[in-house]
């Protein structure tokens, strides 16, 4: 855990839930969750910084668990990769994600993401094939979220799944980066469509002297020569729009936009930002 105070209470609660009693507990709430659906999507608005308009939004999955209540993602992800559990979830997200983005304006994106442990399935094609067929939506209004744990499989396989993914026309982002190894050998392995600047280097990115900007400036570089586009994540306060455009990303998103809204919610977003 993090020495600071929101890392130490993450500590405790993680352990809490996935501490070794109440870790079997966890894995069968998993299951009941999806069979009694609880689980549903909240859509965090993806902002253009060229037009500032809402041109996407990534679906975040959100379990309201009868007496725990909401449960973070972050805390059972992990568990439901563990288990088994992440690809029937996974496609469950894939399946409401795309539905629900069908009622869209035709413009806009969805985004969801994938797990490692479903990349490595070779069934993730047809799973993917599926969800847009039963939506309706275009291929390329589908953008998956991958993180760079995906090169951690077997190196054949993941170039074989990238390359089978590109082919039904979704497009792909490299989530997180920054964070883990970030090897720049990945940005030359896979035809990533974006790359999402991970929140950790837009926080403090604003202040004067503060070396976030500058590695934000060399990301959004290495992007641009690639022919990638960037999201700044988590970005929070009005100062650090200017900031964030002026260092050439494309796109935003973070709580200054708009937080993770129900789908009913974004309907609204969308009707509103039609009639500006
Ligand atoms: P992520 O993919 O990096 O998602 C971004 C996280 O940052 C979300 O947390 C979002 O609510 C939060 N966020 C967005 N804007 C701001 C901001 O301005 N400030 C701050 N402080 N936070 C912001 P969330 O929804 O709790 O999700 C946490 C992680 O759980 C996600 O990180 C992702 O790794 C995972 N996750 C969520 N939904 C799914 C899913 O359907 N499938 C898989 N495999 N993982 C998921
Ligand atoms: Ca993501
Ligand atoms: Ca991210
Ligand atoms: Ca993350």
């Amino acid at each position: 855990a993090k020495a600071d105070g929101r890392g130490v209470h993450r500590f405790f609660r993680s352990e809490l839930l996935v501490g070794a009693r109440s870790r079997k507990q966890l894995e069968d709430d998993l299951r009941t969750a999806l069979a009694q659906d609880q689980f549903h999507v909240a859509y965090q608005p993806v902002v253009s910084t060229k037009s500032e308009r809402i041109v996407g939004y990534e679906a975040l999955l959100r379990w309201d668990h009868p007496t725990r209540g909401a449960v973070s993602p972050a805390e059972f992800i992990p568990v439901a990769e563990e288990c088994g559990l992440i690809e029937a979830i996974g496609e469950w997200v894939l399946r409401t994600a795309c539905m629900e983005a069908a009622g869209w304006p035709h413009d806009v994106r969805v985004a969801v993401n994938v797990s490692p442990i479903q990349f490595a399935n070779p069934a993730l094609p047809t799973v993917v094939t599926s969800a847009l067929a039963k939506s309706g939506i275009r291929p390329a209004r589908l953008e998956l979220e991958i993180t760079e744990g995906v090169f951690l499989n077997d190196n054949a396989s993941s170039e074989h799944m990238f390359k089978m993914l590109k082919g039904l026309g979704v497009r792909l982002a490299l989530d997180d980066f920054g964070t883990g190894y970030s090897s720049l050998g990945y940005l030359k392995k896979a035809p990533f469509d974006k790359i999402k600047i991970d929140q950790s280097f837009v926080k403090g990115a604003a202040i004067a002297g503060n070396r976030n900007a500058a590695i934000i400036k060399a990301i959004v570089t290495l992007a641009d020569t690639l022919g990638m586009e960037t999201t700044a994540e988590g970005v929070e306060v009005q100062d650090e729009i200017a900031l964030i455009r002026d260092l050439g990303c494309s796109h935003i998103q973070g709580y200054v936009y708009g937080k993770p809204a129900r789908a009913a919610e974004v309907l609204r977003q969308l009707a509103a930002a039609d009639g500006m």
